[in-house]
């Protein structure tokens, strides 16, 4: 009874529940009232100098260009970028749009990369022509019910203005998790698992992928390597963290 009253006050006075800490709390936080002020804050931002591929920060930026993931593997896309590292909150985040069907939460990531976009003009929007979500295999689909690339790439052409192509880049074949593998196996379990339907839809186009996450970067450079083989002009890569 007493417990009882006490969440009814605290829903009262605090009517928000914050996603990371599992604290109420009571003022907006800028991400739509899912984390509280100091999680909010806690959040860690990838910041300039970018690597020329991948767009994680260079530490050593007078020296090289390029960190040394990408200088290890070549990466089909020409350049990706991505808030905020893969860590804390962020990873918090991410997991639960993927594994708890909280589909709300995409458009809240996707206000992650419209605030990044607005603070660097990266990638410069006004050279493209369509985002294009990294799609799921089918048995995937099925399972999760959602794309939740699909729907951040989604909430990014609603706020931009720019189409969304979400049909002509499928995926063929089923891969093992990419979270249970090293790079090199990762670079190998992704090969050919994508497929264009009409790919005259691409052709002489710049592209956005979009995708929640880019780790070795493996599956946006296959599918980047496709769509040039194919004709598109130019392939960039937007994920919320890397
Ligand atoms: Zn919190
Ligand atoms: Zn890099």
């Amino acid at each position: 009874m007493l417990k009882e009253y006490t969440g009814a006050a605290l829903d009262l006075f605090f009517p928000n529940y914050c996603l990371a800490c599992q604290k109420h709390f009571k003022h907006y936080a800028g991400i739509e009232n899912l984390l509280c002020w100091e999680c909010w804050q806690d959040i860690k931002k990838n910041t300039p100098p970018f690597c020329q591929r991948c767009g994680r920060h260079l530490a050593n930026a007078h020296l090289e260009n390029l960190c040394a993931n990408c200088r290890k593997h070549t990466l089909f896309f020409d350049r990706a970028f991505s808030p905020c590292l893969y860590t804390g909150i962020t990873e918090k985040l991410i997991h639960c749009l993927k594994y708890n069907s909280q589909e709300h939460l995409a458009d809240c990531l996707a206000g992650l990369i419209i605030d990044f976009i607005k603070d660097y003009g990266l990638p410069p929007l006004e050279y493209f022509d369509m985002f294009m979500p990294i799609p799921l295999y089918k048995s995937k689909l099925r399972e999760r019910e959602f794309n939740q690339a699909e729907l951040i790439a989604a909430a990014l052409a609603k706020n931009f203005g720019l189409a969304l192509n979400s049909t002509t880049l499928v995926r063929v074949r089923n891969t093992q998790t990419q979270t249970q593998l090293n790079e090199g196996q990762r670079f190998a379990n992704i090969k050919g698992c994508f497929s264009l339907r009409n790919p005259q839809a691409i052709k002489d186009k710049m592209i956005i992928l979009v995708d929640d996450v880019l780790t070795t970067g493996a599956t946006c450079s296959e599918a980047a390597r496709l769509l040039k083989e194919n004709g598109a002009q130019g392939v960039y890569v937007l994920t919320v963290a890397s």
